[in-house]
């Protein structure tokens, strides 16, 4: 699973704020609903690194949804209001990255498609 090395990463820049000598209170880590990380696994590799690294930290988990644009046409969606199959779900699920052989634009049916929120994963420090 991919969950260790994101985990990995997370860890490595928490560890690089604090060799800077600031101090992090609230570490929110943010998982695009793209990438698809399963949280219950992420928080088994990071709550026990990261209460030892930042004991006075607290540390939350959240996923941002997925929304999509219509090159064409310009029209916003998310990817709950995108009408597809429970097998193109399924996929999606599966591997984010064919999001595109499955989204088309709700409006005009075209699949030049921007994702533009929900894919990789963040973290928001809080000192
Ligand atoms: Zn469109």
């Amino acid at each position: 699973m991919h969950e260790w090395a994101i985990a990995e990463g997370i860890i490595k820049a928490v560890e690089e704020q604090l060799r800077s000598g600031v101090k992090p209170s609230r570490i929110v880590v943010v998982a695009g609903e793209l990438q698809n990380l399963d949280l219950e696994v992420m928080r088994g590799y990071l709550d026990p690194a990261l209460s030892e690294l930042v004991p006075e930290a607290s540390v939350e988990y959240e996923v941002e949804e997925a929304r999509f644009e219509c090159r064409s046409c310009g029209f916003k969606w998310s990817l709950k209001e995108s009408v597809l199959t429970s097998e193109e779900r399924e996929a999606i699920h599966f591997l984010p990255e064919a999001f595109h052989v499955y989204i088309r634009c709700p409006r005009c049916g075209s699949r030049d498609v921007e994702v533009t929120s929900g894919r990789g994963v963040r973290l928001r420090i809080e000192y």
